[in-house]
């Protein structure tokens, strides 16, 4: 069969064979899920085999641990530890995985535009897939900041980045070493810059340091040591100034015992093939110096880019699809402007939206009408959307109104709380009262003020789950809805509650220790620290032989050291 730009339109069809169970899946719905990192992988775990035939299409074929990359990217952890093959998950409920990359969505065909590149020849295959529901995972790229010479630079999202990031370092070493490397060059060989100094530049560069204070001193001329310098730079004057303040502070300072030069508030300007050219302000002078950084390693953390394929959604829905960033959902993870309940987005891509000011007559028909028209009236359900419209509804109605939303979109929880605050802003006549603009006005600055989730693993995590268990629940329940819940189209909000976020905390690895930020208290420490901090990803990793890879890797450093060797 022929799709459009006359590709084939194709499934993962080889191992139909293998057992009467695959072969029976044909004909189950067909769920594509796009990504094998952490949204998908957390919605795979809440399947089950019977009610899907799951197809992931992915160009990794395996799932990537990403809290303790900067780990395997120094050697502490074994990169193959925190990778879990995409395969042998999906074996559990049956699946298939093909190894390429979703280009286009086609909403209305419900085909996915794939293509898959032979590494050697260049060779492009590219088929459409056809799907069911479909699930959209495919995570952020860094971000370049548009800064020139950004290729000179490595940078740390994959597993291959750990695998060179390790490589050079060990590089640089053993080039620092040989005797016709001058000493102008040694210094350079051995200077680590790391642009950015939110969670990943932090730990990267704390795991380095630790590495040639702890590693280097066995084996390596010692004069080594005293020519190491690691740097890190950081636009803001904090370095991991999204965590709390304690956390901030302690890492500066523990960053400043362990001799990491730590350069605030500068800009990096450019990048040449031997140094790191930023503009540093002076806080009290307010004047900008422009300085120079040799390096023989740079690492670029800056934080992260929109994915290519989730800025064709986003293009390919202009005009419903409001934000630049990520892929809008609405509080039940459907895309926003897709066919209803046939395409979620999860995790790094997307964002929810909150559009509670284009529900404000529903709203108010639902929640407070009640006390301003008489009962027979009511009865008759004969209240046309203008009535609303010239309603005046006090003080006291729109906090309750505003609780009242708040059950239906959690996320905007904080924002609803601080009504009583916006109330005066809005009300212009100091009547007491708002007019029907005014409360849509109102709620739209709540809308706009409704941050979107933070682009981590713990909420991929969440959202994966929720969407895998509401999957699920939605394959057993066609047989048990009304008629009404079909009629209404809204089978997601029959089935399950709007997917909630919930902030457990951040923590980061500095130094030897780790910082806690959990629920609004901040911890920070030595040994404990690190084993909290080690415990909850132990606890997080995905399966037994994660696990104990991970604690051997431990074990092996603890006694041993690392592996300077690749
Ligand atoms: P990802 O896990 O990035 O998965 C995206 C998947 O989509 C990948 O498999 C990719 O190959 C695939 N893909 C990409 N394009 C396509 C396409 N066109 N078609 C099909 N597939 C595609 N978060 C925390 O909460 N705590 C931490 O300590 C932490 N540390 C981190 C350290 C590092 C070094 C990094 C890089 C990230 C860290 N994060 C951490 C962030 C966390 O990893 C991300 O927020 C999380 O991975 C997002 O999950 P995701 O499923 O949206 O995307
Ligand atoms: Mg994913
Ligand atoms: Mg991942
Ligand atoms: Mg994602
Ligand atoms: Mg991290």
């Amino acid at each position: 069969r022929g799709g459009p730009e006359n590709l084939p339109i194709l499934r993962a069809q080889l191992d139909s064979f293998d057992s009467p169970s695959k072969a029976n899946s044909r004909h189950k719905p067909k769920l594509v899920i796009l990504g094998s990192g952490w949204g998908s992988v957390s919605l795979l775990k809440q399947l089950n085999s019977s009610d899907y035939d799951v197809t992931v299409i992915s160009p990794t074929n395996y799932f990537l641990f990403t809290p303790m990359l900067p780990s395997a990217a120094v050697g502490t952890l074994e990169i193959k530890s925190i990778c879990e093959s995409i395969r042998s998950i999906l074996s559990y409920i049956g699946g298939h995985y093909l190894r390429a990359s979703a280009e286009k969505i086609l909403f209305s065909e419900k085909l996915i535009k794939v293509s898959s590149t032979d590494p050697e020849t260049g060779e492009i295959q590219k088929f459409y897939v056809p799907y069911d529901k479909l699930a959209i995972a495919v995570g952020s790229i860094s971000n370049t900041h548009g800064v020139d010479g950004i290729q000179y630079c490595h940078k740390l999202k994959t597993a291959e980045d750990a695998l060179t990031l390790r490589k050079k370092i060990v590089e640089n070493l053993e080039r620092a070493c040989l005797p016709t490397t001058s000493d102008e060059e040694r210094k350079k060989l051995l200077s680590f810059v790391v642009c950015g100094a939110g969670p990943t530049g932090t730990e990267v560069a704390a795991e380095i340091s630790d590495l040639l204070s702890e590693d280097i001193i066995r084996g390596f001329p010692k004069i080594l040591r005293q020519e190491v310098s690691v740097h890190i730079i950081q636009s803001r004057s904090h370095i991991l100034n999204t965590y709390d303040k304690t956390i901030s502070e302690y890492a500066m300072e523990r960053f400043q015992k362990d001799s990491i030069d730590i350069l605030t508030n500068s800009r990096v300007q450019k990048i040449t093939a031997d140094e790191v050219i930023f503009n540093q302000l002076n806080p009290e002078t307010k004047e900008v110096e422009l300085k120079a950084l040799p390096y023989g390693l740079c690492l670029w953390s800056t934080g992260v880019g929109q994915n290519p394929l989730a800025q064709d959604v986003v293009h390919s829905l202009t005009g419903v699809q409001k934000n630049r960033r990520a892929i809008e959902t609405d509080p039940h993870l459907r895309v926003i402007g897709a066919p209803l309940g046939d395409v979620y987005a999860i995790g790094d891509c997307s964002t929810v939206r909150t559009n509670i000011a284009d529900h404000t007559t529903e709203y108010i028909r639902k929640f407070v009408v009640g006390r301003h028209f008489p009962k027979h009236k009511l009865e008759k359900n004969i209240i046309t959307d203008d009535d609303i419209k010239h309603l005046l509804l006090t003080y006291d109605e729109l906090i309750d109104l505003s609780l009242q939303i708040a059950q239906k979109h959690p996320l905007a929880k904080e924002n609803l709380q601080l009504m009583h605050e916006l109330l005066p802003k809005y009300d212009s006549n100091k009547t007491g009262r708002l007019t029907f603009d005014q409360v849509k006005a109102l709620l739209e600055e709540v809308d706009s003020k409704v941050t979107s989730l933070p682009a981590t693993a713990q909420r991929a995590h969440q959202q994966g789950k929720y969407l895998g268990k509401k999957l699920s629940k939605l394959a057993r329940s066609y047989d048990s809805l009304t008629l009404n819940d079909i009629l209404d189209g809204d089978i997601d909000d029959a089935v399950a509650k709007p997917f909630k976020y919930r902030h457990l905390g951040s923590l980061a690895y500095i130094g030897n220790s780790a910082a806690l930020d959990i629920s609004g208290h901040s911890f920070v420490g030595g040994v404990i620290a690190m084993y909290l901090w080690r415990s909850i990803y132990f606890a997080q990793s995905v399966s037994t032989r994660t696990r104990v890879l991970l604690f051997m890797d431990w074990l092996n450093r603890g006694i041993f050291g690392r592996d300077i060797i690749t």
